[in-house]
């Protein structure tokens, strides 16, 4: 796909657009931060500042939580279903109709290619505002016959949670942000939407076409700041009805801790170290095309990449060799550039945790087939990283690194449950992907493996129509789908004696 725009022009008019400060959005207004206080946003591709924002804190979030509350009481809960559709599916289209823009805005904020930002984290947002607005007339309880004594009319209703906090992460910036809220709006719920620190300026422009478009003041308020300030606040406050979270395991669990004071209910979408499980009967050519891509995607900063490769010892040296060969063509660059196919990490902290990943799995014993440094140049750049010989107490195979890193196993037999307890041996559970033309291995396979997600001969590209969430230490519940928009709301039974 090439890009259309004059990027160099659009570039300018994006950095003059955030050139003044940016605000949160608070009740319908952009306000400063009640301490003044901003912070500044980086390019990933050169270090330079490309904004100040707000950093907003506890007074902040006190302010949006109460706009949050009236209009969940108000406005929104006075819409009819269909109202609420029209306006989410509005949301969509005029997502769509700022692609350009929108895709733009993540790689100058994000680092990622632009091409993938206009192919993937923006034109699946505009979608997925699009199918669940469908959602807004379509969530119902059900009647229930029940065994009690006398004669009684038994019914569901599922009603939105309330207010809920949104917080995302750096790694798909825009559309994490509409992973959660296009089904909290379907669901009837407002909300207070926190971006990460480190790419807040997709989710900002969100808001001016919220703004735009008409949505009730305070349905969404738009925090910026830090995650211990902004983040914690959210997910400490009491009149908080539901946090929904995307990020680090770690994190996970501290957001769980907060949301105990008003038991909270929490939606987790955490980390991951996913297998790739090649048997020795796959398309090879397009299993180690999707293995690579797989890893290397996003430069590797994805909760589903597929860091962990098994692939059977009879093919093993040709696939690791062919996803080392697709490392080593990939042309490093920033994500502007149209003919870059790795861009650099979100920032200097990620840089040196994943360049920290592959000095320690050097220093255990990992054999580096292919990269395993950083990139000498401006910007945070590393280079895509075949690793093989680690064992399973090594950090760069047990944690996850969020980078362009493989770990690459050879396995021996074709003992299936041998298979996956290796593919298992792992405290996350978020994805597992298989390469295989048996049909019989490929199902019995995926009953075996501990995951949220199990594909079969394809990439690693998620669908807003399938439930994605983690097993394990990878999650709690599960994001898309109906299951998705279901998270959003509460059942109540109504019983009534006749
Ligand atoms: P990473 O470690 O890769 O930066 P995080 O899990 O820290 O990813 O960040 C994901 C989101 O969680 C960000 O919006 C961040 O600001 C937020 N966050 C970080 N720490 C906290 C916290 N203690 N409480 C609430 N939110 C947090």
């Amino acid at each position: 796909m090439t890009v259309s725009i004059d990027v160099s022009a659009e570039e300018k008019k994006i950095t003059t657009h955030f050139a003044r400060p940016q605000r949160l959005l608070i009740g319908g207004k952009w306000l400063d931060a009640a301490s003044g206080e901003t912070f500044p946003v980086h390019n990933p591709a050169d270090g330079g500042v490309i904004a100040q924002v707000a950093a907003g804190a506890k007074a902040d979030v006190d302010l949006a939580v109460r706009a949050a509350r009236a209009a969940f009481d108000g406005p929104w809960s006075k819409m009819t279903p269909t109202q609420r559709g029209k306006l989410i599916w509005k949301l969509g289209d005029a997502i769509e109709a700022h692609l350009d823009e929108l895709a733009l805005i993540e790689t100058i904020d994000n680092g990622k290619l632009l091409r993938m930002a206009k192919m993937i984290d923006v034109a699946n947002s505009a979608e997925k505002m699009r199918y669940c607005a469908g959602w807004a007339t379509k969530l119902s309880g059900d009647t229930i016959d029940v065994s009690l004594m006398g004669t009684w009319h038994s019914y569901t209703l599922r009603e939105p949670v309330g207010v809920v906090g949104l917080v995302v992460p750096w790694n798909f910036p825009l559309m994490m942000a509409v992973t959660k809220l296009a089904p909290a709006l379907a669901a009837g719920c407002t909300v207070i939407l926190k971006p990460a620190e480190q790419t807040p300026l997709s989710a900002i422009r969100l808001g001016e076409l919220i703004q735009e478009l008409g949505f009730p003041d305070g349905v969404v308020n738009i925090v910026t700041g830090f995650g211990e300030t902004a983040g914690a606040a959210i997910a400490e406050h009491p009149d908080v009805d539901k946090i929904s979270f995307t990020g680090s395991t770690e994190v996970g669990k501290i957001i769980l801790g907060a949301a105990r004071g008003n038991l909270k209910r929490v939606t987790l979408e955490l980390g991951g170290k996913s297998p790739v499980i090649v048997f020795p009967d796959a398309d090879l050519p397009t299993a180690i095309m999707e293995a690579a891509n797989n890893i290397f995607f996003n430069t590797g900063q994805s909760c589903a990449a597929g860091s962990r490769l098994f692939a059977h010892r009879d093919v093993f040296d040709e696939v690791v060799d062919g996803v080392a060969r697709f490392a080593e063509k990939m042309k490093i660059g920033a994500g502007i550039e149209p003919d870059t196919d790795l861009g650099p990490l979100v920032s200097q902290e990620q840089l040196d945790r994943v360049t920290g990943y592959l000095q320690a799995g050097q220093r255990d014993g990992a054999q580096v087939v292919t990269g395993g440094a950083r990139v000498d140049r401006a910007g945070y750049f590393v280079q895509p990283t075949v690793l093989t010989g680690t064992t399973a107490d090594m950090s760069v195979r047990r944690e996850e690194i969020f980078g362009p890193v493989l770990c690459a196993m050879s396995f021996k037999d074709d003992d299936l449950d041998q298979i996956a307890a290796e593919a298992n041996e792992t405290s996350y559970g978020l994805a597992a992907y298989l390469w295989t033309q048996n049909v019989s291995v490929a199902h019995k396979m995926a009953r075996k493996l501990k995951a949220g997600s199990v594909r079969i001969n394809g990439g690693g590209a998620l669908d807003h129509a399938i439930p994605y969430g983690g097993y394990k230490q990878s999650g709690w519940g599960r994001e898309n789908g109906r299951e998705g928009v279901e998270e959003y709301t509460e059942v109540k039974t109504v019983m009534i004696k006749l």
